[in-house]
């Protein structure tokens, strides 16, 4: 059976990183017909739209896309993208690995990030000169979605502890919902869990992650933790991410178009690489999704690494020795 994958390099490293990962998938000898689109701030410039009609189409019509990064368009590109393929939940693990200088060795951290709604709705007004508002939507349903997802990740990925982050002590209506439902999903499944205030949880993030599993966060919260939780690890060039619709995703990494490395050819692969390994989780080829991440894995602790980690290797360099792991 062929898979289409819609390819979207986008900017910056974007354009570096997504080559590898589609070159990985492509060692692998599954029938994967790869099917490339444009988007980002070079389309834009050319042609007045960051996100083409038919990028669009493209991610609509396959069965899952491999996005790599947009610049200063990303607002244009990946909420419509993320709005194309469906995608509810945003799920982002961060883990560190054997050989590579972590701040926090002990992490195995997965964040379900709510990825429809909150500030990242985009209502946003200038009410008066000088004063400027920002409308935060919060919905039963999109709460419960979420909680349900993450509960449901923590049981069948076995992790015991499971972290609903909120401020509801501030946003009392908003995360007051969203913390009301998600602890009526785990009540209903029978799945302890704790609360945990966002930043207060951001210092025991640092201090100890090792208390932590799966975190269901509303989305900027998520957005931001995850990061938090690549410094823990390595920096961003480790952490993948996936954008989960009902019958369609996406999956990119968690960085950005990097524009201070593009085009030096030195990104780390890694994020987009294991974004690739989410993408065959996906579509059901869980051996050959465990055999991109052990080769991810002995590469970044015996292979070359690229500047990011320490070392001098290139992307090419370090892509041919996660292929020559396979
Ligand atoms: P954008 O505006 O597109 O988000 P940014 O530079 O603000 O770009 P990132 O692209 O996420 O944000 O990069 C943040 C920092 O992490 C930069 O110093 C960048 O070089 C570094 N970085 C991000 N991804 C990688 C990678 N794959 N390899 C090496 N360094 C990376």
């Amino acid at each position: 059976m062929t898979h289409e994958i819609a390819v979207i390099p986008g900017d910056g490293i974007g354009q570096e990183v997504t080559p590898a990962a589609v070159e990985v998938l492509g060692a692998l000898g599954i029938d994967f017909q790869f099917v490339e689109g444009e988007a980002g701030d070079a389309v834009e410039d050319a042609t007045g739209a960051a996100l083409p009609r038919e990028t669009r189409a493209i991610a609509a019509d396959a069965d899952a896309t491999l996005f790599g990064a947009a610049g200063e368009t990303a607002a244009d590109v990946i909420l419509p993208l993320r709005r194309v393929v469906g995608s509810f939940a945003n799920v982002r693990p961060a883990v560190s690995y054997p050989g590579l200088d972590a701040v926090q060795p002990g992490t195995d951290l997965v964040f379900i990030r709510e990825n429809t709604e909150g500030v990242y709705k985009g209502i946003e007004s200038e009410v008066a000169d000088g004063v400027r508002t920002c409308t935060r939507v919060i919905t039963e349903s999109a709460s419960g979605k979420i909680a349900e997802y993450g509960f449901e990740y923590a049981r069948q990925n076995g992790y015991d502890d499971v972290t609903i982050a909120h401020k509801a002590n501030v946003m009392r209506q908003t995360d007051g919902l969203f913390l009301d439902t998600a602890e009526r999903v785990g009540e209903d499944r029978g799945i302890e869990y704790e609360t945990a205030l966002m930043d207060a949880l951001a210092m025991h993030l640092v201090m100890h992650p090792e208390d932590y599993g799966v975190v269901i966060c509303p989305n900027l919260a998520g957005d931001m933790l995850s990061d938090l939780a690549a410094g823990l690890v390595g920096g961003l060039g480790l952490l993948p991410s996936a954008n989960v619709g009902e019958d369609n995703a996406l999956f990119e990494p968690v960085h950005g178009s990097a524009p201070d490395i593009a085009g030096d050819g030195v990104a780390n692969p890694a994020a987009m690489i294991l974004s690739a390994a989410m993408l065959l989780d996906h579509l059901g080829y869980d051996e050959d999704a465990d055999r991109v991440r052990t080769a991810v894995e002995s590469t970044l602790e015996d292979g070359p690494k690229t500047p990011d980690l320490g070392g001098a290797a290139t992307t090419e360099e370090v892509t041919a020795a996660v292929i020559e792991g396979l």
